[in-house]
C-alpha cells in the first residue's frame, strides 16, 4: 500500500519528522503559506499558524482528509470551510501549557520583586536606593481566571509558594477546583493579592478586565494576562494604573502585537512586558512538533483524531463562545 502524503509547512522537529517517515511520505514545503505549493497530491496537513487555512488553500488540495496545527491556538484555521469539505482538522493543545503556566510565574514574580527595575539599577550603579519594596506571596492569595491547562498549572505553583488559590471558571466541573476554591469573578478580584487570565479570547471573555472589574480588584494587586490580549481594555487598565491602581501588571500578550510604540501601557513603570513568548520554549516547540506527528499517525491508522477541532469545550459551543 501507497505511504499517505503528508505536506509539513512550517517548523518541525526532525524527531517528530523521523517518526512519521515510517509511515507516510514526507514533503516540506518552501514557504508557511504555501502559495506556490503543488497541493494536489496532498492527504494530510502538518501546520502552525503562519499557514492559514481558507476555502482557497482547500479547493487546492482535493485529496486532503486531515489538517493537524502543532500549536494551541486555532483562529488561522476556517473551521467550517474544512467542515464542508469533509476534512478531519486537530490541534496541539498540551504541548506549551507547561512552558505558559512558567512563564506566568516569571511575571508574577518580576512583579512581586520588581526584578526589572533591579537589573537595571545594577547596572546603572544605582543599586537598591530607589526600588520599592517588594511583596512576599506565600500567606497570600492568588487568584486563577480560567482553570484550564495553563490555569490548573499556575495554581499548582501557587500552592507550592504556600498561597491560598481561589479560581473562576464557569465551565469547569468540580474535578478543576481540586487546586484552587470555587469562587465568582467578583469576590475573585476581591479577595486575591495575585491575578493572572488563563481563558479563551471569546465573545464573553473580550475586556473581562474592564474599568468596572479592575474597581472590585485590590488596589495593590498584582495582574499578569499570558491567555490573549483581548482578554483586558488596554486603556481602562492604563486608567487605573494613572490612579495609582495594582503593585505590578506582567503583560506577555497585546491587542495589537509588536505592541504599538505609541502604547500608554509602556508609560507606566509597573508594567512589565515579554513579548509573546508564553509559548516560546524548545521543549514546547518538541512537544508540539511529536504530539501533531502522533496525530497523524493515529489518523492513518484509526482514523481517530485525539485532539479534534472544533473543541469539545463546553465554552466553546456556549452562545456566548464562538459560534
Ligand atoms: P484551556 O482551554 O485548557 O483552558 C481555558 C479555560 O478557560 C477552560 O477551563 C474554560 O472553561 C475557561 N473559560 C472559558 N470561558 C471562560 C469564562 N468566560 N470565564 C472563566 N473561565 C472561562 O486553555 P489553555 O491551554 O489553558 O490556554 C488558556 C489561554 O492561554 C488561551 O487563550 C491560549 O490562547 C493562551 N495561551 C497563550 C500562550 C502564550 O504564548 N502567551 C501560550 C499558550 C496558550
Amino acid at each position: 500500500m501507497s505511504k499517505p502524503t503528508v505536506l509539513i509547512t512550517d517548523k518541525f522537529t526532525l524527531r517528530a519528522q523521523t517518526l512519521l517517515e515510517a509511515s507516510c511520505s514526507i514533503v516540506k514545503s518552501q514557504t508557511p503559506s504555501c502559495a506556490h505549493e503543488d497541493l494536489s497530491q496532498v492527504e494530510a496537513l502538518v501546520i502552525r499558524s503562519r499557514t492559514k487555512i481558507d476555502k482557497n488553500l482547500l479547493a487546492r488540495a482535493p485529496k486532503l482528509k486531515f489538517i493537524v496545527t502543532a500549536t494551541s491556538g486555532f483562529d488561522h484555521i476556517d473551521l467550517i470551510a474544512t467542515e464542508t469539505r469533509g476534512i478531519k482538522v486537530a490541534f496541539s493543545p498540551e504541548a506549551n501549557a507547561a512552558s505558559a503556566a512558567e512563564l506566568t510565574w516569571a511575571l508574577v514574580l518580576a512583579c512581586a520583586r520588581q526584578t526589572v527595575d533591579g537589573h537595571t539599577a545594577v547596572k546603572n550603579e544605582t543599586w537598591n536606593t530607589h526600588l520599592r519594596d517588594g511583596i512576599q506571596l506565600c500567606g497570600h492569595t492568588y487568584g486563577v481566571i480560567g482553570l484550564g491547562r495553563i490555569g490548573t498549572r499556575v495554581a499548582r505553583i501557587a500552592q507550592a509558594f504556600g498561597m491560598s488559590v481561589v479560581g473562576y471558571d464557569p465551565y469547569a466541573d468540580e474535578s478543576a477546583f481540586a487546586v484552587a476554591q470555587r469562587v465568582g469573578l467578583e469576590e475573585l478580584l476581591k479577595m486575591s493579592d495575585v491575578v493572572s487570565l488563563h481563558v479563551p479570547y471569546t465573545r464573553e471573555t473580550r475586556k473581562m478586565i474592564n474599568r468596572s472589574t479592575l474597581e472590585y480588584t485590590q488596589r495593590d494587586a498584582i495582574l499578569v494576562n499570558t491567555s490573549r490580549g483581548e482578554i483586558l481594555d488596554e486603556q481602562e487598565l492604563y486608567e487605573a494604573l494613572k490612579k495609582g491602581w495594582l503593585k505590578g501588571v506582567g503583560l506577555d500578550v497585546f491587542v495589537k502585537e509588536p505592541l504599538p510604540s505609541d502604547s500608554n501601557l509602556l508609560k507606566n513603570d509597573r508594567v512589565v512586558f515579554s513579548p509573546h513568548v508564553g509559548a516560546r520554549t524548545e521543549d514546547a516547540y518538541a512537544n508540539a512538533s511529536l504530539e501533531a506527528a502522533k496525530q497523524v499517525l493515529e489518523f492513518f491508522t484509526t482514523g481517530n483524531v485525539t485532539h479534534p477541532l472544533p473543541p469539545k469545550a463546553l465554552w466553546y459551543a456556549s452562545p456566548k463562545g464562538f459560534n
